[in-house]
Parts: structure tokens; sequence; C-alpha cells
């Protein structure tokens, strides 16, 4: 049996590491830190395929949400995971666009609707204060939002289960090849893992793992800000995206927001709590949902997100590289868990799924 190593334990490692573990394979998971601890503790964790394009892409994103929940009925309830939909609110002048993806997205057979403010308040969401009763809003019941961290500690815990060893608190600082084999050396020195396949998904450290190997992976790593508030009156019940703020419950009595236009202005020396931005995202929260008047920012997570060169996932072996493989991409909360499937049957089975045929990480030779 190949013994396999996954270097990275977040989303997307944990997933890989488990399905390899439910084949039957030898697994070793490493991280240099603890599981779940990167880039997946800083996720807005949306579950979704709502404006991926193209067609292929969407189908991945459409894999990844169904994964979800087949992940769910395996794991017996699956508690990470929160089906509460989603709705988005039209911009000023944006509503006919927004009635576009919406009619793109029901041909290609996805819940979605288009619903006026009125409609939203009287059915979904009473406590928001829409511009006016007419302001268009898209409605998409099957998106969901996931305790990414619990899903990722899950998974490798159940890998643990299956056998897989876990190193966790010790670096990757080196790979040696020969003759088809691997051996991947700790910052903690002495001591190497034998492998005859590795698995790269150290998000957005991703590239420098590559460089180990002598492989040149194109990633781009950008800045984004979640701020959790305490929300005793919390009245939202589902995923909220607005033209200045996005929203969603993050466990009882707190709200998460996010808003790309604010990850626009990160810069290295943000400031925590007290940052101005997290201040500015409450004051937008507060005025699309006036019942959040009393909160405060209790937590600021700031995260790396990983985006492969050419914005795409990066999935599959290596062919430069014989015996390395890659699992490296954006939009890792509704991806994971079906990258972690297909990968393991490429890896066990040398069965490539046709879903992954336009995210192969030869595209980047
Ligand atoms: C603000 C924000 C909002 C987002 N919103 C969404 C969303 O709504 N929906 C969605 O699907 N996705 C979203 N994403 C993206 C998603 O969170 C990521 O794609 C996903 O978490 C990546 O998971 P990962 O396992 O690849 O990386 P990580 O969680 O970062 O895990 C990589 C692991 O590799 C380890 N590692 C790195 N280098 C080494 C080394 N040399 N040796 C050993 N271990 C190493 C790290 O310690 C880390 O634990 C968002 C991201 C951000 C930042």
């Amino acid at each position: 049996m190949a013994k396999t190593t996954v270097i990275g334990a977040g989303i997307v490692g944990a997933s890989v590491a488990y399905f390899l573990s439910e084949k039957g394979a030898s697994v070793v998971l490493l991280d240099a830190s603890e599981p779940a601890s990167g880039t997946t503790s800083t996720s807005f964790a949306w579950v979704n395929a709502n404006n991926k394009t193209p067609k292929e892409y969407f189908d991945l994103n459409v894999a990844g949400m169904n994964e979800h929940v087949r992940l769910r009925d395996e794991f017996g309830g699956g508690a990470w995971l929160h089906e509460t939909g989603n709705i988005i609110v039209a911009g000023e002048g944006n509503g006919d666009e927004l009635s576009r993806r919406v009619e793109r997205l029901r041909s290609w057979e996805y819940a979605a609707e288009m619903k006026t403010a009125a409609e939203a308040n009287a059915d979904l969401e009473p406590d928001i204060s829409f511009p006016n009763p007419e302001t268009p809003v898209a409605h998409f019941p099957d998106e969901t939002w996931a305790d990414a961290p619990r899903l990722a500690l899950e998974l490798v815990d159940s890998a643990r289960k299956n056998g897989a060893e876990t190193r966790f608190g010790e670096a990757v600082k080196s790979i040696e090849t020969e003759e088809g084999r691997f051996a991947v050396h700790l910052e903690s020195g002495g001591d190497y893992v034998e492998a005859d396949i590795v698995v790269n998904a150290a998000g957005p450290k991703a590239d420098v793992v590559a460089d180990m190997v002598g492989r040149s992976l194109p990633l781009d790593v950008f800045f984004g800000l979640l701020v959790r508030v305490d929300a005793p009156e919390n009245s939202i019940r589902r995923l909220i995206h607005t033209p200045t703020v996005n929203l969603r419950p993050d466990g009882d009595g707190y709200i998460l927001l996010h808003h790309d236009s604010v990850d626009e202005r990160l810069t290295d020396d943000f400031a925590g709590v007290e940052d101005p931005l997290c201040r500015e995202l409450l004051e937008r929260a507060t005025r699309l949902v006036p019942t959040l008047e009393n909160a405060s920012v209790v937590e600021a997570r700031f995260g790396f997100r990983p985006v492969p060169g050419d914005g795409y996932s990066c999935v599959g072996a290596v062919p430069s590289v014989p015996g390395y493989y890659e699992a490296v991409t954006h939009s890792g909360v509704t991806l994971g868990p079906i990258v972690g499937r297909l990968l393991a049957d490429e890896i066990l089975d040398g069965k490539v799924d046709s879903l992954l045929a336009p995210f192969r990480p030869g595209r980047f030779s």
C-alpha cells in the first residue's frame, strides 16, 4: 500500500486525508500549526455556486454543495452545516443584473427566485430595513454556511480513527525526491517522513511547499476581514449579501460581518477589534438591521485567501513531479469535501473525474 503524506490540515487537507484513510490508504497528515487554524478559521464559509462561472466551475461548486449534504448524512447529522439559505439585495440600479443572474442559475437548475423587499420582509427576514419595499431581492434556498473549523476537526478525527497518523505543530521545511519517493523533512529536524505520494494542501503557503519539489505554483494571497459581533437581539436567520455589508449568523447570539469593499482597504497594520474598519462594518450592519444598535465587536479575524494564478482551483497530479499532487483553491469551504473525495479517487484508483478536467495543475507548467 502506497504511503501518502498530506501537508496542511485545513478544510482541504483534512478532507483529502479523511477520504484517503476511508479508502484504506496509509496516511500521515502534517501541519505547521493546529489543524483548522489557518484560513479555514477565518472564512465567511458560504457554501454556494452562486456567482461561479464558467459552467465548469459552477458544476464543481454545485458538486461541493452536494458533497456537504452527503457528508452531513454520512456523519449522522453534520452539526457544522447550517442550511439557512441566502438572500442577495440588489444595489441601486442593479436589479436587472441580479434578475439575469437568477435566470441563468434557474436555467442551470439551481434553486433561485426573485422577490421584492416587502415579500422578503414578510417571508424571510422581518428585521431588515431595505431601501424601499420594491427593492429587488434574490433568494437562494439551498445555499448554506458551514462551521468550517468544526468540519475540518471532525474529518481529522475520523481520519485518525481510520488509522491516519497526525503530526501537528511542526512545519515542513524541505522535501527530498529520489526515484519517485519523498523524504519530507520537518523544521524540528532529525526525523523525516517517508512517502510515495505527497499532497500539497498548504493553503496560502502552497507556493512555498510547491517550491520544495522544484515546482512553481502561481498563487495570489488576498487579505480578508471577518468581524464577529454579539447580537442579543439576533434576528437574522440566513446569509445576507448587500452592496455594503454581508452578514450571517455565527452561533447563538453572534453574527459575522464581511464585505469585499473593506477587504480591499486592509493593510498589514490592521489594529484588531479596535480598528476603524471593524466599527465601520458594524455601522453598515446596523443601518441594515436596526436591532443591532447595541451590538459590539467581540472578535476580528484576519485571513489570507489562497487563489491560484488564474483564480480557479488547482487539483490533481503535477505531471513534472511524479507522486506529487496539489489541492489548492479559493472557495475551499465549498470545495474542500468534493476536492478531498475526487483527489483520493485519483491517487488511489487512478481515476480523474471529468469535473476536475479544467482545473488540473498542469495548466501552470
Ligand atoms: C475573509 C474570507 C472569506 C472567505 N469566504 C469564503 C466563503 O464564503 N466560501 C468559501 O467556500 N470559501 C471562502 N473563503 C476561502 C476559504 O476559506 C479557503 O479557500 C479555505 O479555507 C482554504 O482552506 P485550506 O485548507 O486550503 O487552507 P488553510 O485553512 O489555510 O490550511 C492550510 C494549512 O497548511 C498549513 N501549512 C502551511 N505551510 C505548511 C508547512 N510548510 N508545513 C506544514 N503545514 C503547513 C497551515 O498551518 C494551515 O493549517 C474565504 C476566505 C477568507 C479569508
